[in-house]
């Protein structure tokens, strides 16, 4: 039988739409909820596996994507949200009543990653976003209490879903991180 690993990826990978033009997300309380409205579609959107991530009760991975900060916009429930941890380079804003992340946002501006905000597009009702690329840090599942001896099966299931496992981020994340320290330490030319 096959692991449950996210309801957005056990049973296949939907298709992203290039032209999606976007949607709202949605935090899960019944009353008031808080709601974040994306124009445009997402990017690098990936099965992470670290445990800072908001994930769905049961799931083994998150599935977030990036948007650039600007495209990004709070409509409704400002007030319910609160920052999990101020000391993390990427800022989750979450849902005080239903503990959802409606984004994470790095305020680093020297960070590889600043200017994008971290969203995760199961909490929109619309079709269209772009489908996961590849599976990250999937080591640090064990860190939630994955057992470490089905990691095999993990990987074999993530790769037969056509969604490649790292165990930090995919590679051109990795050199791009690199790329941008290089060029801050004076390394490479900028
Ligand atoms: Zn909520
Ligand atoms: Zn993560």
């Amino acid at each position: 039988m096959a692991l449950k690993l996210h309801p957005s990826i056990d049973n296949g990978i939907k298709k992203g739409n290039s032209s999606f033009a976007g949607g709202v997300l949605t935090c899960k309380c019944a009353n008031n909820p808080v709601k974040v409205q994306i124009t445009g579609n997402t990017a690098h959107n990936h099965a992470c596996g670290c445990t800072k991530c908001w994930k769905p009760e049961g799931a083994v991975f998150s599935v977030v994507a990036v948007v650039p900060r600007d495209s990004l916009k709070v409509i409704a429930g400002a007030e319910k949200l609160h920052i999990v941890d101020p000391s993390a380079t990427i800022q989750r804003h979450a849902c005080k009543d239903c503990g959802v992340h409606m984004y994470g946002r790095i305020e680093n501006t020297g960070h590889p990653f600043y200017g994008l905000d971290f969203v995760h597009t199961e909490l929109s009702s619309e079709d269209g976003w772009q489908e996961p690329q590849f599976a990250a840090f999937v080591s640090s599942i064990i860190e939630s209490g994955f057992p470490p001896a089905k990691m095999g099966e993990v990987r074999a299931q993530l790769k037969s879903i056509g969604l490649e496992p790292y165990d930090a981020l995919s590679p051109p994340l990795m050199d791009a991180i690199a790329t941008h320290i290089a060029k801050a330490n004076g390394k490479l030319a900028a």
